[in-house]
């Protein structure tokens, strides 16, 4: 639309378009938005290449079937997803005599680069679970759950990752982004990462 737009001969057109007209020619890169404003202002007089009028208000038609189908997945899917983890929350719960969340910022997970502009090293595969999962909201589902039955939420402060369930010494973290298996590097106790997490959770919160 823009390209029929700007090879467009715009002499002799209707006074009430002249202002679309010039903020749409003004701009190197014009945007949907302004396109529409100059469709809705041939609006006014539709006869004035009525073909490429019509070419233009197709175009919109489409294009706002598209928004809508596309808007309407989108919240089917985000539905479907705040019902599975209604049910992975009372699965949780279940059962449960506390729950320990990890006091850690989720909004960090989701940053690109760091506050000195260097590039973070989150792996690519985890940024993008985020972007899909939205763990934050599974917390909230959690949370909910657990308030309704009155059982206590805890909160660990500590970081438990990288420290080892086992003796507190560093995990092999560093050098092993994205391994789902970290090795201590003092016991050298191998465990899954988030095993090791929820032990090192669970000691912290019991020694309080
Ligand atoms: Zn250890």
């Amino acid at each position: 639309m823009v390209a029929i737009l700007k090879h467009m001969d715009w002499y002799g057109m209707p006074e009430s378009m002249e202002e679309a007209v010039a903020r749409f020619r003004r701009t190197p890169k014009p945007s949907p938005a302004s396109v529409v404003r100059i469709i809705e202002a041939w609006a006014e007089c539709p006869h004035w290449h009525s073909s490429t009028y019509d070419t233009l208000v197709e175009w919109r038609t489409e294009d706002k079937k598209l928004w809508r189908s596309s808007s309407h997945l989108y919240d089917r899917m985000t539905n479907r997803r705040q019902d599975w983890y209604r049910n992975e929350a009372l699965r949780v719960v279940a059962g449960a005599s506390s729950i320990i969340f990890e006091n850690f910022d989720m909004s960090q997970t989701a940053r690109v680069e760091d506050e000195n502009g260097e590039k973070t090293e989150i792996p690519m595969a985890a940024r993008h679970n985020r972007v899909i999962a939205a763990p934050s909201v599974l917390r909230e589902a959690i949370k909910l759950q657990a308030d309704k039955r009155q059982i206590p939420i805890k909160t660990h402060r500590g970081k438990s990752t990288n420290k080892c369930s086992m003796c507190g010494s560093d995990m092999d973290s560093d050098n092993n982004r994205g391994q789902l298996h970290l090795t201590c590097k003092s016991c050298r106790t191998t465990m899954d990462q988030d095993k090791n997490a929820c032990l090192t959770m669970l000691k912290s919160v019991a020694a309080e």
